[in-house]
């Protein structure tokens, strides 16, 4: 192996960078049209644009990955997270390009990517999943049935769900039919799988996750647990290891399990089996068959580098580890977003105005971005990871505060202000809180909203072309420069680097009745037919976008004249939806 092709953006992309340079590989970057300024592309011994900006023409497009991968020739790929991270047929199509795939086999991401067989792989090894059905719900009646039997809430969870998606709580009897229909229809959308099941909702759990690592050998290690029940809409937002209180034996139990479902799997390379703990007792929840946004705070207490691992086993070495490592000292990532706590962490795409990370001892910032950089709305809302360490946890929270004060980030709102109240919060200094904590104890609608700078407008830039030659060898080059400095002859504008402003009300921007979409995303709802009467304010449709739901709302009251999409659309920022009049 000597030269592998990153399919990835942002933060994960230059952490893999990073780790194959410093064994000594060569490192081919792709990006879209709206990252070819990324510091990934920068940063790689060579990049390659593989599509415009919407994932599913770029980041999501296999045959174009594969023809760059051939013609850099790159001998291996990693996929990061996200995106194809999970995608057996991409790992499948990697293997038979003769390639070697940095991951696990393609049987078992297949396996672990639908929650049904995982949870019955699971509990064929003997680790038990949150107590539930293992079979696809076929009414809204079994759900009923299950209510009764163990009482609400319960947890109605698609089968290919991921990402904090595809999981609807039910309270009670009233709300079922409501949440048994989203669910479908969510499954459907965003995971081309109908299926979803049940689990009973645990209120007082704790997450917490095992790291393995497997080789091609046999050979498996545990390499320490972490806690994640820090979130929002069920998506992680603070990560520690240790688990704070966690017991001994709990915690060996625990790393057991993992090694029991991960071998149930014939799995290799890094993997993370998650559980929900409540008190004593621990129940599989899934795993992930990827290398993990929060694998960071596990490298600074066992001073493993896992991508490097990862890239070893890939390559068929055996572990460099042969027994888990004992942890040293404490570590907590924080995870800076664009969003605004004080509006229940809705995102909020935008240019990084001024940008400074914090440094100095104990202190790791991974990120994929610098002033300057546009956190756009086609991609994930991570600006950065900050993850301190420190002897013992009091020091690791000391430093993450003092860390969160020195970052520097005006233009988009961000999780800063949320982690430095949550890191004075009573139950997170006492180690000893749950995944309800920041949603439902917790209130940041005081928070005041991010200093904002603007830029100065960025210049138009025309794509040119020049014919060069290298070693007697006719290239032509593309560019890009200023309008200004265009000589006389055919220019075309380059795409542009920033997407048009957004607007931050959400509905109807082109006024008059015309509803368009405040952002890029998919239509998963519309509540009426063309025809109907609707009034101003009355929700009109639902638009996915940066793994949320947003919904739309009628800018003024009169009749939908013209509806100009359906459910499963793909929009960008801007289209027209519906006209009322
Ligand atoms: P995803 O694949 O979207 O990450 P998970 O099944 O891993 O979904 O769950 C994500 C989070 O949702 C968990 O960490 C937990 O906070 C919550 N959750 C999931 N299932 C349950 C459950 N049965 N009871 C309580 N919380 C749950």
């Amino acid at each position: 192996m000597h030269s592998i092709l990153v399919a990835n953006r942002g933060e994960i992309a230059v952490r893999v960078i990073r780790a194959a340079r410093d064994l000594g590989l060569r490192t081919v970057a792709i990006y879209s049209e709206l990252d070819r300024d990324a510091v990934h592309v920068e940063l790689a011994d060579e990049a390659w644009n593989v599509g415009p900006a919407p994932a599913a023409e770029s980041y999501l497009n296999v045959d174009r990955i594969l023809e760059v991968a051939r013609e850099a020739g790159a001998d291996a790929v990693h996929p990061g997270y996200g995106f194809l991270a999970e995608n057996p047929a991409f790992a499948e199509a990697v293997i038979e390009a003769g390639l070697v795939w940095v991951g696990p086999p393609p049987a078992a991401i297949a396996m672990m990517g639908d929650k049904i067989v995982s949870r019955r792989t699971a509990e064929a090894a003997g680790v038990p999943g949150v107590p539930g059905t293992i079979d696809p719900l076929t009414s809204v009646e079994e759900a009923r049935a299950f209510a009764a039997e163990h009482g609400y809430p319960i947890a109605i969870k698609a089968a290919g769900g991921g990402g904090g998606r595809g999981m609807k709580v039910v309270r009670g009897d009233d709300e079922l039919d409501a949440a048994f229909e989203a669910a479908a229809r969510e499954a459907e959308a965003w995971f081309a799988n109908p299926e979803v099941y049940l689990e009973k909702y645990l209120e007082k759990a704790r997450h917490v996750e095992a790291q393995v690592l497997f080789d091609r050998h046999g050979n498996g290690v545990f390499l320490g647990e972490r806690d994640c029940s820090l979130q929002r809409r069920h998506q992680k937002l603070v990560e520690e290891t240790p688990a704070p209180g966690l017991p001994d034996d709990l915690r060996a139990a625990i790393g057991e399990a993992a090694l029991a479902v991960a071998r149930a799997a014939d799995y290799e390379s890094a993997g993370t089996v998650e559980f929900l703990v409540v008190g004593d007792a621990f129940y599989f929840l899934e795993m992930n068959t990827r290398i993990q946004v929060e694998h960071t705070i596990t490298e600074e207490v066992t001073n493993v580098d896992l991508v490097a691992e990862q890239l070893r086993i890939a390559a068929g070495e055996p572990l460099s580890i042969s027994a888990a490592p004992r942890p040293v000292g404490h570590a907590i990532e924080l995870r800076i977003n664009a969003e605004d706590p004080a509006h229940d962490f809705r995102p909020d795409p935008g240019t990084l105005a001024t940008y400074r990370e914090p440094a100095g001892p104990g202190v790791r910032v991974d990120s994929g971005v610098r002033q300057g950089s546009v956190i756009s709305q086609y991609y994930d809302n991570l600006i950065a990871k900050l993850v301190v360490r420190g002897r013992d946890r009091d020091e690791a929270i000391r430093r993450a505060r003092r860390a969160l004060r020195e970052f520097v980030v005006e233009g988009v709102a961000t999780t800063i202000p949320a982690h430095l109240r949550i890191l004075e919060h009573d139950e997170f200094l006492a180690g000893d809180y749950d995944t309800r904590l920041v949603e439902d104890r917790m209130d940041f609608s005081d928070l005041p909203p991010t200093a904002t700078t603007t830029l100065p407008e960025e210049e138009e830039l025309v794509e040119r072309s020049v014919t060069v030659e290298v070693g007697g060898k006719r290239f032509k080059v593309r560019y890009w420069s200023p309008v200004l400095a265009a000589p006389s002859g055919s220019v075309r504008p380059a795409p542009r680097r920033r997407p048009p402003k957004r607007s931050r009300t959400g509905p109807g921007g082109g006024g008059e009745g015309i509803v368009t979409a405040p952002m890029q995303g998919t239509v998963v709802k519309i509540h009426h037919k063309a025809g109907e009467a609707v009034t101003q304010g009355e929700p009109v449709c639902v638009l996915e976008a940066m793994k949320m739901e947003n919904e739309i709302v009628a800018p003024t009251s009169g009749e939908i004249v013209d509806l100009r999409v359906q459910v499963g659309d793909s929009v960008s920022a801007g289209s027209v939806l519906m006209v009322i009049r």
